[in-house]
């Protein structure tokens, strides 16, 4: 079983624009007795949006919420929509809608502007709003790829089915494959390191259990609900790190696949107060993993490069009007 290293959960949270109400959970900016970034590597940050409701906006033409143009470069921006809808155009010409239980997986690359906004018609209808963005490193090798993004609707996501640990292997819920790899089936992000990216639901009580890379740093967020992850009761809005991988891919021979570890996940049912049957909450969870990087990180605002020398470059580059080039 790979051990609970700390709960991320007790940030306040902030606005990004005025469309984004978010806790920054991890930040690898930080580096304090509960956070080092090469224990996420190559998770560089993680905004948790909180479910959030917006009226209305009859205004959406003219001041949609959310926030207009601005750079990323040297990462990868990781967005899902898990009630409401995104926006996103892009200095590429790329333009698309992140709709419920989609992803957009975008790659700044050598640099990329953006904007995000809430969508015409979430922005005109209003609701309840919820999402997660992380950022992604990307190794020297490929800091200044060209950019691009990938969109990711949940119809093109392998659904595997969560058994339970019990001998009747009765399924208690499911994993969407967003990105990597489970037993075989895989998701079709193309990633520039190897990164797990799965969107969980448990929907009936139970205790079922995944498997992950040792090799992996392993962080999961309970989105919803409440669970008892390896015998430790989370709510919704902290997001779990787990401890160190206990060994690196470089030590394994080529061709042979790192062991696994196991991460327990149990839905408690609810104690049964009256004569009706409690209905049992529902649990959705983000696991992320990924192989450490491991390389150097210099990171400023919405640029992550690998030397200080690298990142003053950035910026007099976006200062002087050469960004991306
Ligand atoms: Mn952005």
């Amino acid at each position: 079983m790979r051990p609970i290293k700390h709960i991320h959960g007790d940030e306040a949270p902030h606005w990004v624009g005025d469309g984004f109400y978010v806790k920054t959970l991890i930040n690898h900016l930080n580096d304090d007795a509960n956070f080092n970034y090469s224990h996420t590597d190559p998770f560089l940050l993680f905004d948790y949006g909180m479910p959030t409701t917006f009226a209305p906006n009859p205004d959406y033409k003219t001041q949609p919420h959310g926030i207009g143009l601005h750079p990323h470069k040297g990462f990868e921006t990781v967005t899902l929509a898990y009630q409401g809808e995104i926006t996103h155009a892009d200095s590429t010409g790329g333009q698309a809608d992140i709709l419920e239980g989609d992803v957009q997986w975008m790659t700044a690359g050598r640099g990329i502007l953006h904007e995000e906004f809430h969508s015409q018609s979430f922005g005109q209808r209003g609701g309840v709003f919820s999402m997660v963005q992380m950022w992604v490193n990307l190794p020297s090798t490929h800091k200044l790829t060209a950019p691009k993004y990938q969109t990711i609707k949940r119809a093109d996501m392998p659904i595997v089915a969560l058994k339970e640990n019990t001998d009747d292997q009765k399924s208690i819920g499911t994993a969407a494959i967003i990105a990597g790899d489970w037993q075989g089936v895989t998701g079709i992000a193309d990633t520039f390191t190897p990164v797990n990216l799965w969107d969980i639901a448990i929907h009936d009580a139970g205790a079922t259990t995944l498997l992950v890379p040792n090799t992996h740093n392993t962080l999961m967020l309970v989105q919803e609900g409440e669970v008892l992850i390896n015998d430790t009761e989370v709510s919704a809005g902290n997001l779990i790190q787990f401890a160190a991988p206990t060994q690196q891919r470089t030590d394994i021979p080529a061709g042979q696949a790192p062991t696994s570890d196991s991460i327990k996940l149990k839905l408690v049912e609810p104690v049964n107060t009256s004569d009706e049957p409690a209905p049992t909450t529902p649990v959705k969870l983000l696991l992320l993993s990924g192989e450490p990087i491991g390389e150097p990180v210099a990171g400023h605002g919405p640029f992550v490069m690998n030397t200080q020398e690298d990142l003053r470059q950035t910026f007099r580059d976006y200062q002087t009007g050469r960004f991306g080039e």
